[in-house]
């Protein structure tokens, strides 16, 4: 298959011939007559120069799967969050509101739930 053309740094779907054996594979480097290309098989992964001419022959891509490996490797951004233990501003610390609706005239405070302190945010990196 003539029309097989790998691109630096994509990351393809190779099947072997007419089996049903797929590959994932990563191109390297690209020469005029040959690929440096990493075979994708997690830790097993090795890298192997093949001759363009043996790659036509044997496999066909499948698909260019670059754009699916990157989404997979994009680091989850994790927000670190430092807090600081304030007085809690509804209840001004009290851990109690005024409430008119109980015997008590007090319930706890919708904010802090009594505790009478809320954390703060003062940093986030
Ligand atoms: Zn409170």
């Amino acid at each position: 298959m003539r029309d097989l053309k790998l691109e630096l740094n994509h990351t393809y779907l190779l099947k072997f011939g007419s089996s049903d054996i797929v590959s994932s594979v990563t191109v390297l480097v690209i020469t005029d007559k040959a690929y440096h290309i990493r075979w994708n098989r997690g830790l097993e992964s090795n890298d192997t120069w093949e001759l363009k001419d043996k790659l036509y022959r044997s496999y066909n891509i499948v698909e260019d799967i670059s754009d699916f490996v990157v989404a997979g490797n994009k680091e989850e951004k994790v927000l670190n969050v430092k807090t600081r233990l304030v007085q809690c501003h509804v209840c001004k610390g009290f851990g109690t509101v005024p409430d008119s609706n109980s015997t008590a005239g007090t319930k706890s405070c919708p904010l802090c739930y009594g505790s009478k302190m809320i954390p703060e945010v003062t940093e986030i990196s």
